[in-house]
């Protein structure tokens, strides 16, 4: 679905992706891990368009991709989740997903003044496929309470969850279980595990937790030094002495 072919990003003199190259495969959950600092981030900004890059190509399903804004990469179905801005804070959970899906009516000056008929059949939709989608994550009982409220494993659910209000392809997740108790942990790790076998969801993480990579990803991607160091299974990475020295040198 996504291939990197030798992508460099550089910041001034400094090379924080330095020749990248990988395949995401269609229906995977592929995780991206290696020590702090191997420039995965940076290379999920660029997948995503967050960053340009220096040089190098993306590639999703054929097509060339490569520094893409974001909201064309949305329109095309890939996604990166981010944390929920502080504006949307005091909104609640329900609200933050049914303002996802761009070009509402009610966003149109003209529409609220002769087509409000139209946004409150939009509305009710959109309520309907928010709250479909609280239920799917086992959040429904979140629904009234403001987004800046909930735990941070809640406002994982709720990130994944507003990736489910559009339809996503390609959805990466920049650290999943940051901060989030291993119960809720679970909860994710279900939720992206029927999201991709259920509505045929690829993802790419990036993720510290090994248990939750061996339950979750195959294949598993090591970056060291802006760099793919090495790929495989879990168990074959960590069996990998290149990726082991890669780890102790940090
Ligand atoms: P990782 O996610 O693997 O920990 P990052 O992609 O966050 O790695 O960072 C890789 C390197 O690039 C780090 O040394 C970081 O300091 C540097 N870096 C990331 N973003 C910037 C930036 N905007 N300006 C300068 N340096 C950056």
């Amino acid at each position: 679905m996504i291939e990197v072919r030798d992508l460099h990003k550089h910041f001034g003199g400094f090379h924080a992706v330095d020749g990248a190259s990988l395949r995401i495969e269609t229906g995977s959950i592929t995780a991206l891990i290696g020590p702090n600092g191997a420039g995965k981030t940076t290379l999920f900004n660029v997948i995503a368009g967050v960053h340009a890059p220096t040089s190098g190509t993306v590639i999703m399903d054929g097509e060339d991709i490569t520094g893409l804004p974001p909201h064309v990469l949305f329109s095309k179905g890939l996604l990166r989740t981010f944390q929920i801005a502080h504006e949307f804070h005091s909104m609640t959970c329900r609200e933050n997903l049914m303002m996802v899906p761009p070009g509402q009516s009610g966003e149109s000056l003209w529409n609220t003044w002769f087509g409000r008929k139209r946004i409150a059949d939009e509305e009710r939709a959109l309520r309907a496929k928010a709250d479909e989608v609280l239920e799917f994550l086992t959040i429904e009982h979140l629904a009234d309470h403001p987004a800046g409220k909930v735990s941070g494993g809640q406002k994982k659910l709720l990130e994944l969850g507003r990736t489910m209000m559009v339809d996503a392809k390609i959805v990466f997740l920049d650290e999943v279980g940051a901060g989030v108790n291993r119960t809720l942990l679970n909860t994710i790790g279900d939720a992206i595990i029927r999201l991709n076998k259920e509505r045929g969801y690829t993802f790419c993480v990036i993720e510290h937790d090994m248990d939750f990579i061996a339950r979750l990803c195959d294949p598993v991607i090591v970056m060291a030094e802006g760099r793919v160091l090495a790929e495989g299974t879990i168990d074959q990475i960590k069996a990998n002495e290149q990726v082991i020295e890669a780890y102790l040198g940090t």
